[in-house]
């Protein structure tokens, strides 16, 4: 189904992303990987890629640092070719209350978490627009929708992600290019792994599902928006939550 076209996805050594690649190369996709630094999971991600018989390559950058994400897509356009594809998943948290929550716990987290969808955009768009066609996709969180306490950076970016997302939408609609996001509920990775029992346990009394979501929940809609299938999908933020957020 999407033979032939060029994903790229930030954070795809790990969890939703890694999930989120493995998927689009299964449907025919060629697979740029964007990591931040754990190498060795990057080249695992590239590798099971590779069995789906697809072009798959590495590349560490931090997406917050908008040189360096220039730089990574110039490589991305020489080694696989224009990409049709953009998957802003890359994420970290730093969960504080708001009044123990320092300068640079914020700002880091809205470097990553916003910016870097925004670098990452900044420097693909063009691209789009030439080829009179693509296909964004944000992962937000719930937690941009209803807020978290002991989230207010986090919360704060993922909001500024939809905001985001609803504005390139309507920029490049008339290029034939979407622009969606989505929105994951409680979802079982390295990110929600370290939280103590007795948060998680309160979590999972709140969704109606009555369990976590797993990396592929999320990868299954990713797949579906990057598709032709999706052609009258845009700005939409479509959360992926077995109902936490309802
Ligand atoms: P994860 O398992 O912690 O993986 C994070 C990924 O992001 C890794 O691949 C990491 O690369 C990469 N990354 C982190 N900082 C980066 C940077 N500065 N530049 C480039 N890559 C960077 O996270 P996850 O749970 O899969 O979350 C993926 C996305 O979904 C995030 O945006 C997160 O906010 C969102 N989300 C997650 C949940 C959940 O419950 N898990 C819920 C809602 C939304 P390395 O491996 O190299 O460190």
């Amino acid at each position: 189904m999407l033979k032939g076209k060029n994903a790229l996805i930030t954070g795809a050594s790990r969890g939703i992303g890694r999930a989120v690649a493995l998927k689009l190369a299964s449907e025919g996709a060629n697979i740029a990987i964007v990591y931040a630094g754990n190498t060795q999971a990057a080249m695992e991600t590239r590798d099971e890629a590779k069995e789906f018989g697809v072009n798959a390559e590495c590349y560490m950058c931090d997406v917050s640092d908008y040189e360096a994400v220039g730089e990574t897509i110039k490589k991305i356009n020489d080694q696989l070719g224009i990409i049709h594809i953009l998957i802003n998943n890359a994420g970290i948290t730093c969960d504080k209350l708001v009044m123990r929550m320092s300068e640079s716990d914020f700002s880091g987290v809205i470097n990553v978490n916003l910016k870097g969808a925004f670098n990452l955009i900044r420097h693909t768009s063009s691209g789009f627009v030439r080829a009179k066609a693509g296909r964004i996709i944000n992962i937000t969180s719930v937690a941009g929708i209803r807020g978290n306490a002991g989230q207010v950076n986090y919360a704060a970016a993922k909001a500024g992600l939809i905001g985001m997302t609803k504005s390139v939408a309507r920029e490049l609609s008339g290029r034939n290019i979407t622009c969606n996001a989505i929105a994951p509920g409680f979802i079982e990775t390295d990110m929600t792994n370290n939280l103590p029992e007795d948060i998680k346990n309160e979590y999972l009394k709140s969704i109606p599902l009555g369990r976590y979501g797993t990396p592929s929940d999320i990868a299954e809609l990713a797949a579906f928006l990057a598709s032709d299938k999706a052609a009258y999908i845009t700005g939409a933020v479509i959360a992926v939550d077995g109902g936490l957020s309802m």
